[in-house]
């Protein structure tokens, strides 16, 4: 399958207020939120981004929207520079590529009804506003409200958090994408509404034929939704494989504690926790060689000293550890 989005070596460094001492030293501490970032996602994949709190997802899913510009590397979409889109190019990009946020009560201002909410894609892009009522009922019945009409006039406030999270996919799917971003759906949803979501996710994606990328900490519900995931840590992807493989036979230590950490619905089985120590490193000063050395179990002096690259190995994984 040909790629729609490819990224090279891409990195996203934010500058943070230096202190006095770092002033005098002439340094420029940054947060390196991603370091050199290289993958493809296949037109009509479904590609899930996993790892926890910091590691740099929200980031990457925002340079794939072109809602911040990379620090340095290349992504490309439908095989031309996202870095060059300006202007009509880049309205028509706009049209293209969506995002559902991970909140509902803040993705919706709360002083437009919702079909202002819904509505307000087609007038930034200039659909004709003869098209606009048409077009807002196909959205609402694609992700399933039920007498549509009836929502048009109420407020964010009026509906519940399953109701509004439909709503922020019918904004995203209003103008037809053919790339969406879904940034942890549904983790300020109740788990009574959750899975229903993730049902619209996924039926909306194969009737539509749609790219998607869905960031995420759980890998239980990527597992729903994706056939291929990345891992990452500290700005960078440490293991890429079919989610299947992901799951079953995990190769890098940190994918392992993830998979080990995901509740197995049986009380008769139990995974071993990897033992894993700490928390996340500062993403200011990370340490020397492989970012995860200094919680990895099997760290090696080798580790301190080399960075280890993402390479392929077998099962499909592309992994980065000195160990494989
Ligand atoms: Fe652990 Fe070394 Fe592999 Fe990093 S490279 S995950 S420290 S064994």
């Amino acid at each position: 399958m040909a790629a729609l989005v490819e990224l090279r070596d891409v990195v996203k460094h934010f500058p943070v207020t230096r202190s006095l001492g770092e002033i005098a030293r002439g340094a420029h501490p940054a947060v390196r939120a991603l370091d050199g970032v290289t993958f493809d996602v296949g037109d009509g994949d479904a590609v899930a981004v996993v790892g926890e709190s910091g590691c740099g997802k929200t980031t990457l899913g925002r340079l794939m929207l072109k809602l911040a510009e990379p620090t340095g590397g290349a992504i490309t979409f439908g095989g031309a520079p996202m870095a060059g889109l300006t202007g009509e190019r880049l309205r028509d990009f706009r049209r293209q590529a969506q995002l559902v946020f991970q909140n509902p009560f803040d993705a919706l201002n709360p002083r437009f009804t919702i079909y202002r909410a819904v509505v307000e894609p087609l007038i930034n892009a200039d659909i004709d506003k003869a098209e606009h009522a048409d077009r807002v009922a196909s959205a609402f019945r694609r992700v399933h409200l039920a007498d549509f009409d009836r929502y048009f006039d109420r407020y964010p406030h009026q509906l519940s958090g399953g109701q509004l999270q439909r709503v922020v996919m019918a904004r995203a799917l209003v103008l037809g994408p053919r790339f969406l971003v879904a940034d942890e759906p549904v983790s300020m949803l109740d788990v009574s509404v959750r899975a229903g979501i993730l049902a619209l996710l996924r039926e909306v994606r194969e009737t539509m034929g749609l790219t998607a990328v869905y960031i995420s900490h759980d890998l239980a519900l990527v597992r729903y939704l994706c056939e291929r995931t990345l891992v990452m840590y500290l700005g960078r992807v440490v293991e890429d494989a079919p989610t299947e493989e992901i799951v079953r036979r995990p190769r890098h230590p940190y994918t392992k504690a993830l998979v080990a950490a995901v509740p197995v619905p049986d009380p008769d089985q139990s995974r071993a926790p990897l033992p894993i120590k700490g928390n996340v490193p500062d993403a200011r000063e990370p340490p020397s060689g492989c970012s995860f050395r200094d919680r990895c179990p099997y760290a090696m002096p080798r580790c301190a000293a080399e960075t280890p690259m993402l390479r392929s190995t077998t099962g499909g994984h592309r992994v980065a550890c000195h160990l494989d």
